[in-house]
C-alpha cells in the first residue's frame, strides 16, 4: 500500500503575478493533496541560485534565476499518497507545449521557463526542499541537543 509522502510545490512568479495562484491551490486541493505548509517568499538571487544549483552552468540558468526572483513565489509542503509523483503528474512536462491535457503547465504555462509551478523530483530532494522552507515540519524528529532543528536557517540553504 502507498504511504503518505511530502513534496515541495512552488507557485512561480508568473502565476502569482497573473493572479492564478488561488486557482492553482484549489486544483491542488481538489486532487487530494493536504497543504501542510504554505508561505509567500521573495527569493534573493543567491537563494534562487542555491535552489537550482543542479542547473548551474546550463544555458538557461541565468534566465531561470532572474525569472524566479522577479516577484514573490508561494511555497507549499504537500502531503498525500505518492505525493512526489502525483504532483509531478498534475504539473505536467517542463515545456507546456509538451505537457499532457489536464495538467497545470498545459493550462497556464507560457513557455519552458515560465511554466507556473515547481515540484520536487525524488524523495531525497523532496525532503531537503521541504525542510529548507518548512523546517518545523521535521522538528519533532530532527531536534539536535540544543533543541533547535538541525541545520535549520540560512546555513542550510543550498
Ligand atoms: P522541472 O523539474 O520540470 O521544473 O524541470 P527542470 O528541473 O529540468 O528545470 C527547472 C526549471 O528550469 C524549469 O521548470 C524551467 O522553469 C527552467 N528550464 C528548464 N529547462 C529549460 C530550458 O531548456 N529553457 C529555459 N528557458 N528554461 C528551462
Amino acid at each position: 500500500m502507498s504511504q503518505l509522502e511530502l513534496t515541495l510545490a512552488i507557485i512561480k512568479p508568473d502565476a502569482v503575478t497573473s493572479r492564478i495562484a488561488g486557482e492553482i491551490v484549489s486544483i491542488i486541493e481538489r486532487h487530494g493533496f493536504r497543504i501542510r505548509g504554505l508561505r509567500m517568499v521573495h527569493l534573493t538571487a543567491a537563494e534562487a541560485e542555491g535552489f537550482y544549483a543542479v542547473h548551474r552552468g546550463k544555458p538557461f540558468f541565468r534566465g531561470l534565476v532572474k525569472f524566479m526572483t522577479e516577484g514573490p513565489i508561494i511555497v507549499m509542503a504537500l502531503e498525500r499518497e505518492d505525493a512526489i509523483q502525483k504532483w509531478r503528474e498534475l504539473m505536467g512536462a517542463t515545456d507546456p507545449e509538451q505537457a499532457a491535457e489536464g495538467t497545470i503547465r498545459r493550462w497556464f504555462g507560457a513557455s519552458t521557463q515560465r511554466n507556473t509551478v515547481h515540484g520536487s523530483d525524488a524523495s531525497e530532494t523532496a525532503r531537503v526542499e521541504v525542510a529548507y522552507f518548512f523546517p518545523e515540519i521535521f522538528s519533532a524528529s530532527s531536534r539536535g541537543p540544543s533543541g533547535k532543528p538541525r541545520g535549520a536557517g540560512p546555513a542550510r540553504r543550498r
